[in-house]
């Protein structure tokens, strides 16, 4: 009789540890099907290009919802920057869960290495966010898996204890030989983690959230692609490269002004308004002020278009 094969879902960032618990599954005959997850402030692009190293599919998940809401009122709080490490990781588990629930997954999985990261790796994170997200028992980490307690799949034979790893801290001398021995030869550098973590980016959206505490993910969008200029509740995004003019025109929404230089090279700006008491008196000016500003050498009679959205 033909067994049954095990399926396992594997939360995969992209980074060595998650290719490592992936090939590790897959080297016991488990289907691994590998899961990413995109929000306003994070992309999968990095675990798309690890998927294609390994060979492995990838399947993404839009979590830009859920996730904004967590961004914008963390029940576990923020880390160094806008962070919601703890809850962020808590969404993508109990999303992984609702998925294995729902689609009869054996287990779930993640390359989580016990000590890794101090604050969220120590024994009782990893303990807290299994309990948690409703994961107890059922999440395996085969990274650091003979460290941690003997999970369902493992007591069930599902998955050969003997055959998963004893990893612990910083140090990835041991991820470097398995990254060998499974032929893994694009070795993706360690990851400080998403836009949230950057200190100059937490304190652009703290401003936001100051004036706008329910700001939506256009709002989070257009502070990741400019250099911003507040005027009382009035936001100025003034683009600093090509890259940020075009991306600037894509989250744009009504109510928005557009200012784009026409007989010259210059930086577009998008003016976006949080608060009744700014006309469009009082922003047309600020924004061709703002735009003649940050370019390099506007003519005598420069072209301005300003579309209002
Ligand atoms: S670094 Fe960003 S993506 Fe990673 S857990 Fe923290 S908030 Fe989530």
């Amino acid at each position: 009789m033909k067994s049954k094969k095990i399926n396992a879902l594997v939360l995969f960032s992209g980074g060595l540890d998650s290719m490592l618990a992936a090939k590790i599954l897959e080297a016991q005959g488990i289907a691994a099907v590998l899961i990413c997850f995109e929000s306003y402030f994070f992309s999968c692009a990095a675990a798309r290009d690890s998927a294609a190293a390994i060979g492995m599919k990838l399947r993404v998940e839009d979590i830009s919802r859920p996730h904004l809401e967590i961004v914008r009122n963390p029940a576990h709080g923020y880390g160094g920057a806008i962070n919601p490490c703890i809850d962020c990781h808590l969404l993508m588990l109990k999303t992984a869960k609702a998925i294995m629930d729902k689609e009869g997954f054996d287990f779930v999985a993640t390359g989580e290495v016990l000590g890794e990261r101090p604050m969220s790796q120590n024994r009782q994170s990893l303990d807290t966010v299994e309990r948690e997200s409703g994961l107890s028992g059922i999440l395996l980490r085969p990274l650091s898996a003979k460290l941690l307690p003997e999970t369902l799949a493992e007591k069930n034979g599902l998955v050969d204890r003997g055959k998963l790893c004893d990893i612990s801290g910083r140090s990835r001398k041991v991820q470097m030989d398995l990254a060998r021995e499974f032929g893994i030869t694009r070795v993706p550098q360690p990851g400080g983690g998403c836009i949230l973590t950057e200190t100059d980016y937490g304190q652009r959206l703290k401003k936001l959230i100051s004036i706008k505490p329910d700001f939506d993910g256009s709002d989070a969008e257009v502070l990741q692609h400019c250099r911003p200029i507040w005027e009382g509740n009035v936001l100025f995004a003034v683009a600093r490269n090509q890259a940020d003019c075009a991306a600037l025109k894509g989250p744009a929404k009504p109510g928005d002004f557009l200012f784009e230089p026409q007989n010259f090279p210059g930086p577009v700006v998008l003016a976006r308004n949080f608060g009744a008491e700014a006309g469009q008196e009082e922003i047309e000016p600020l924004g061709k002020k703002y735009l003649l500003q940050y370019s390099k050498k506007p003519p005598r009679n420069p072209e301005i278009s300003i579309l209002k959205m």
